[in-house]
């Protein structure tokens, strides 16, 4: 199941990039693994899958230490400060930065292990009141802030769109999110490089790329329902 579903999705993507005259070697998928088991993530391994996305630190961090393969694990989901140190060595992007609050600890955990951190900044680009992520309004301010630290690289933006029925309706925030990573992109700021652009589900990853997504996480559409009760 999950082969067939990996081709599937690899070839939604495909075609996404034919549609809108992109290279596919521009748009990189992201295996959301979050509540599956290490035997599933083993399995998309074997199929050449590099890219993993857990939106929890501890489950991120165990899948870490005891994959048999080494990957690159994608923190997407909402990152705590006091949780940063589990993770700031083992994340290979974090895409989640929407304070500088937490900007600040970051820098600081990199900073004692002498490493850069990798990260996006994550913005509400719906207004949404449910969802984490910096108003595109302050922007401009955590940029200003974050552009002098020397143990973070921002590269680039990153949202979670509505929840939808029918994917079109999120072509607006992801135009308008892409606009706003050229809005800063023009204005060249030292360390603030814009080559990422993390957006698109399962549900809505092809209208995405269809309007400038570099970087899709995908985890129903390849590894099937989650199942919240078993842990
Ligand atoms: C769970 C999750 C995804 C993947 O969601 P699907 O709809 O299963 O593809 C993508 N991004 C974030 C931040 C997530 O938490």
């Amino acid at each position: 199941m999950l082969k067939n579903n990996l081709e599937q999705v690899k070839a939604n993507i495909s075609a996404a990039c034919k549609r809108s005259g992109r290279n596919i070697d521009d748009v990189t998928l992201i295996a959301v693994s979050k509540t599956k088991p290490l035997s599933d993530i083993e399995e998309l391994i074997s199929y050449g899958t590099t890219e993993f996305g857990e939106n929890k630190v501890q489950e991120l961090v165990e899948k870490y230490e005891n994959v048999s393969t080494p990957v690159n694990w994608h923190l997407i989901g909402h990152l705590q400060t006091n949780k940063v140190k589990y993770i700031v060595d083992k994340a290979k992007l974090i895409h989640s930065v929407d304070s500088l609050h937490l900007a600040k600890e970051i820098e600081k955990e990199a900073a004692k292990r002498n490493v850069i951190a990798n990260v996006l900044i994550q913005v509400n680009i719906a207004h949404e009141d449910t969802k984490f992520g910096i108003d595109e309004s302050e922007i401009f301010d955590l940029i200003d802030e974050i552009k002098d630290f020397k143990h973070i690289k921002v590269k680039g933006l990153m949202t979670i769109a509505p929840f939808v029925e029918n994917p079109e309706e999120n072509r607006v925030h992801f135009r308008n999110l892409y606009q706003l990573l050229l809005d800063i992109k023009s204005k060249n700021i030292d360390n603030i490089d814009m080559s990422i652009l993390s957006m698109g589900m399962t549900n809505d990853y092809e209208v995405a790329i269809e309007e400038g997504a570099t970087m899709v996480r995908v985890g129903t559409g390849i590894f099937g329902e989650r199942n919240y009760n078993i842990v």
